[in-house]
């Protein structure tokens, strides 16, 4: 990711830009994402369209994983995901059949939670990149 105060390019997991000392997230010079020169009054990159509020609100790779495998028949990876509607389309197919249809929804659920480990499905609802 790139300093939004100076363009320097950081660690994801750094809390503040070696370059200016400025923590993550303040600044509004430059795109987060993508690196490119921001408006200071932006609210999402012109470049890339990534909105400044919400990012560094990535939703984990592991956790979005470890819930499809396990948790994939109540669609517990969809909704941390933010995608509501396929969640709920998996919850609502288990409880609504009795669970007959649970290995179904079991395997849909961990085959998805392997591709998110996969980084095959690698980005959340809001298009935002999950991060490892
Ligand atoms: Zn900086
Ligand atoms: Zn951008």
């Amino acid at each position: 990711m790139y300093c939004r105060n100076c363009g320097n390019v950081m660690n994801d997991q750094a809390a503040i830009c070696v370059a200016c000392g400025v923590p993550v997230g303040k600044g509004n010079n430059y795109c987060p994402l993508c690196g490119d020169i921001t408006d200071s009054m932006a609210q999402v990159c012109m470049k890339c369209g990534v909105n400044f509020n919400a990012y560094g609100q990535q939703k984990s790779k592991l956790a979005a994983g470890l819930f499809g495998i396990f948790l994939g028949m109540f669609g517990v990876h969809r909704f941390y995901l933010g995608y509501i509607g396929l969640g709920l389309a998996q919850l609502l197919l288990t409880l609504l059949s009795c669970f007959i249809f649970s290995p179904f929804i079991y395997i849909w659920g961990l085959i998805e939670g392997i591709l998110i480990l996969a980084g095959t499905i690698n980005k959340d609802a809001k298009g935002f990149p999950l991060k490892d």
